[in-house]
Parts: structure tokens; C-alpha cells; sequence
């Protein structure tokens, strides 16, 4: 009798086995939402953030997943930081095939855009926008240099936005202008290295349950304004979060770039 030989199982498109992410801000929040759902489909990630303490809880809270999680300290403020996460990342995993610049401060979204200071929009620029924009010059040289010399055939840059860089915040201006900015900033990375056949999009998330904003989510009067406009009757869960973010990450969104993708529970078209 004669064996039928085996056949090979192609890979599903999703999984993400041999690449490596990059994580801004993925020790907690959405960005740890963000980690957690790469690692579940293969994909090893490193976690920029700050805070060493909370990186080593992230470490911990993604063992066993499918893909290794490591977290590097890192504060996107300062290049030296950066530029030496991304050398501790590059020691670790040995590439880098997609890059979440997540990391983000909130505005409080109390004080009233006359009465919002000069340092208080540097610092919210200098976070959001800055931060991203530093992180993202120093990874898209490696990925240029990974797939000029064959060891990568694409690259992937997300950049965490909000739908407040769509609506009118009051008293949140400087927070609204610096996701707004991110929009511009991927667009614009998109048409000019999509010849690398690098892909560059803004996610915009709506609320989404973290610490940021922990305070205004509790508030009574809040919650009963803004749940009548959300078409999923509740807040958005940080894993909510990831599953886009896989679909970024692999070959499938190989043809969208330049775009900006709302996942707000039907905030922003109710
Ligand atoms: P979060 O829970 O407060 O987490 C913020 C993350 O950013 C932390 O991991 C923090 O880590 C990191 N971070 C802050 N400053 C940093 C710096 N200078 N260098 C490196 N890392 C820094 O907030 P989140 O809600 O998850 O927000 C994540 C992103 O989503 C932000 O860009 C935010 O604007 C955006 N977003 C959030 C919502 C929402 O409803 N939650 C909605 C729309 C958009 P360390 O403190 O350890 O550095």
C-alpha cells in the first residue's frame, strides 16, 4: 500500500511566529492590551516604558503566551533612552518588524483653553507627539536598513491617536492637538515610505478603561452624558484594542496604509 505523504499546513495569515513588535507604553493600559494580543499570536515584544517596577509586572502578566515579552526601560523624552531601548531590543530579539507608539499623557480635560499654560502644551507636544515622532525616526532606520539588506520584507508603524483628534475636546485642546498631529504624522509617513513597502496608521481609540482615564469614567454625571452615545452600551476594554493592532501587524494589511482607524464603540457616529 502506498503512504499519502503529508501535507504541509499552510500558516494562518495572523499568525505572527519570527516577528517582533514594539510597544511604547505597553507596561499597562492600552498599550499592555496592545502586548498581550501580538504575544497571543506569536509575535516577540518588547515593552518601552518608564516605570521598572510596573515593566516587570507586564513581563509577568504575558508569560506563557505564544511570543516572548521583554520590557526595556525607556522614556520617549529623551532620545538617549530611546535610542538605547531600541539597542537593548535589537541585543534581545535581533530585529524590529513593527513599531506601537503608544506611550501618552492625558489632559486632565478641566482647565480652560485661555487659562492652559505654554509648558503645559510643551509637555502634553513633547509626550504625544515629540515622544512618537523620536521613536518612530530611530525604528524606521532599522527597518529601512532590515529590508535594503533582505533580512525583512516590511515594516509596520502604528501610532496611537484618539477620536479626540476627530471631536472638539473643551478644555483638552492641547490633548486633542497632539493626536491630530499623529494623524498627519502617519499619513505622511506612509507616502513616503511605502516605496519600502513600510505601512504607516493611526489607531483612534475611544474611552477605552485604563488609569488615564479612571477618574473621568467613575464620574457619575460623565458616564450618564456620554453612555447614550455609545453605540456598545460600555467602555472599551484594553484587549478591545489588539485585535486591529494584529491585523496591522501582519501580512494581511500589507495594502493599508495612510489611514486612521477608529475603534470607539460607535462614539464618534452616534
Ligand atoms: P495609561 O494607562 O496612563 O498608560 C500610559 C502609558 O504610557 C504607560 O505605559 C506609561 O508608562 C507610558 N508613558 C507615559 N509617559 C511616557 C514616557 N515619557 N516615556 C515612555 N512611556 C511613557 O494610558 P492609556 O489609556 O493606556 O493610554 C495609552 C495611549 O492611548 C495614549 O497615547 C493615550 O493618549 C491613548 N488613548 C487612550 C484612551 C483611553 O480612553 N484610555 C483613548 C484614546 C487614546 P510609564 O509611566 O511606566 O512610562
Amino acid at each position: 500500500m502506498t503512504e499519502t505523504p503529508q501535507r504541509e499546513r499552510a500558516r494562518h495569515p495572523l499568525d505572527l511566529g519570527g516577528k517582533v513588535g514594539v510597544v511604547t507604553g505597553g507596561n499597562r493600559g492600552i498599550g499592555l492590551g496592545i502586548a498581550r494580543g501580538l504575544a497571543a499570536a506569536g509575535c516577540d515584544v518588547a515593552v518601552w516604558a518608564r516605570d521598572l517596577e510596573q515593566n516587570r509586572k507586564a513581563e509577568e502578566e504575558c508569560t506563557g503566551l505564544s511570543g516572548a515579552v521583554a520590557a526595556f526601560s525607556c522614556d520617549v523624552l529623551d532620545e538617549e533612552s530611546v535610542i538605547g531601548a531600541l539597542a537593548a531590543t535589537l541585543a534581545r530579539f535581533g530585529r524590529v518588524d513593527g513599531l506601537f507608539a503608544n506611550a501618552g499623557i492625558g489632559g486632565g480635560g478641566r482647565t480652560p483653553f485661555t487659562e492652559q499654560t505654554t509648558a503645559e502644551w510643551e509637555r502634553m507636544l513633547g509626550v504625544n507627539l515629540l515622544g512618537a515622532r523620536r521613536v518612530a525616526s530611530h525604528v524606521l532606520q532599522v527597518m529601512v536598513r532590515q529590508i535594503a539588506e533582505g533580512t525583512a520584507k516590511s515594516g509596520r508603524i502604528v501610532l496611537t491617536s484618539s477620536s479626540a483628534a476627530k471631536l472638539g475636546t473643551a478644555f483638552n485642546q492641547h490633548y486633542a492637538a497632539s493626536k491630530a498631529g499623529l494623524v498627519a504624522m502617519a499619513r505622511g509617513i506612509a507616502v513616503e515610505y511605502g516605496r519600502h513597502n513600510i505601512t504607516a496608521n493611526a489607531l483612534l481609540p475611544g474611552y477605552v478603561r485604563t488609569d488615564m482615564v479612571g477618574d473621568l469614567l467613575a464620574n457619575q454625571k460623565f458616564t450618564d452624558r456620554v453612555m447614550p452615545r455609545l453605540a456598545i452600551r460600555r467602555f472599551g476594554e484594553p484587549a478591545e484594542m489588539a485585535g486591529l493592532c494584529i491585523y496591522l501587524m501582519s501580512d494581511l494589511s500589507s495594502y493599508h496604509t495612510g489611514d486612521a482607524i477608529t475603534v470607539d464603540g460607535g462614539f464618534t457616529v452616534s
